[in-house]
């Protein structure tokens, strides 16, 4: 019989989520705050320059502004710290994202220590870092990874006791959502360029998580039935067309559940942006 597998889509999950997010959003307005966003870009590199937009138009359907500081690359690295300086101390600003990688020669560690960690609504800081690793504080977590659990807890997929195997290590992706998971009780393995016998591993989980930037990398070999698969690439075709770390087509005929690419993750990871956001400006109002 054919595998009829389930379809992780994100936007049933994103609907909820802009329902909460746009609520939260009114009860702001009504104290009369606007929660803002501000964006730092060193560059034009295409991926951020599309990722901006995305954030724009996202936000922009829940009222949420949104500002872009535009560097040129030849930029000095005390001009971007003053930046986090400055708007660390701006009241009117409760987020700041700055787009990583930055080009050779400027460090992200150095500038990002100068962010108020109460404004890092990417989760870029030690600060944050220290949170989400301790799961304690109130640090932000970085916005894909949370994605990533919020999707898999919208459709009640089970992981308290289940083998979750992460594939990637980045920073952004895969550290962070091995800490999310090991909170939600999963037993979790997080691979890399020099596992060895990645299929074998990856077999294992019961909830495989792809996060490791090579178009179709994950095929059948790595896969099982009885699996849900998390498929956080994205990779531009050349009909322009989106598609993932993994072989979805092929996928779909053994695995028990999946996530689209596009329509999956990426559909998630914006409006946890947004809801950082809006969580930061309510923090802020609080303390106030
Ligand atoms: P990175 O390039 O920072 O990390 C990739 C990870 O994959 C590294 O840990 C690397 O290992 C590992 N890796 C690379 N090649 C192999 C291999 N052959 N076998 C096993 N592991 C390997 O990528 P990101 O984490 O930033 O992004 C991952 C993917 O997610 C990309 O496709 C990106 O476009 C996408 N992405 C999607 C987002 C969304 O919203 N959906 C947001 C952010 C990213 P090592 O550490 O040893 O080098």
């Amino acid at each position: 019989m054919e595998n009829q597998a389930l379809r992780l889509a994100g936007l049933a999950c994103a609907k909820v989520m802009r329902e909460e997010i746009n609520a939260e959003v009114s009860r702001l307005q009504a104290q009369g705050i606007g929660p803002k966003l501000c964006l730092v870009r060193v560059g034009e590199s295409p991926d951020d320059i599309a990722y901006q937009e995305s954030i724009e138009r996202s936000f922009a359907k829940s009222e949420i502004a949104v500002e872009c500081r535009a560097f040129p690359e030849t930029v000095a690295e005390s001009e971007l710290i003053q930046t986090m300086q400055t708007l660390s101390a701006d009241a009117s600003v409760h987020g700041v994202l700055l787009f990583m990688p930055l080009p050779k020669g400027l460090s992200s560690d150095r500038i990002l220590a100068h962010l108020a960690p109460a404004k890092d609504v990417d989760g870029a800081t030690l600060a944050s870092m220290a949170s989400v690793y301790s799961g304690k504080g109130q640090g932000f977590v970085p916005c894909t990874a949370q994605a990533c659990l919020s999707l898999l807890k919208f459709y009640d997929i089970p992981l308290s006791g289940k083998r979750a195997v992460i594939v990637g290590r980045s920073l952004v992706v895969g550290k962070p959502l091995a800490m999310l998971l090991l909170g939600e009780h999963a037993t979790v393995t997080t691979c890399h360029s020099r596992s060895q016998d990645l299929p074998a591993l990856c077999r294992e989980a019961d909830i495989l998580i792809a996060a490791v930037g090579r178009k179709h990398m994950i095929t059948t070999d790595y896969l099982r039935p009885g699996q849900t698969v998390v498929d956080v690439g994205i990779h531009v075709l050349p009909d322009g067309g989106l598609t993932g770390d993994v072989d979805l087509a092929e996928a779909q005929k053994i695995v028990s559940a999946y996530t689209p690419v596009p329509g999956g993750v990426g559909t998630i990871t914006t409006l946890e942006l947004a809801k950082n956001t809006v969580r930061a400006a309510a923090h802020a109002q609080s303390n106030k």
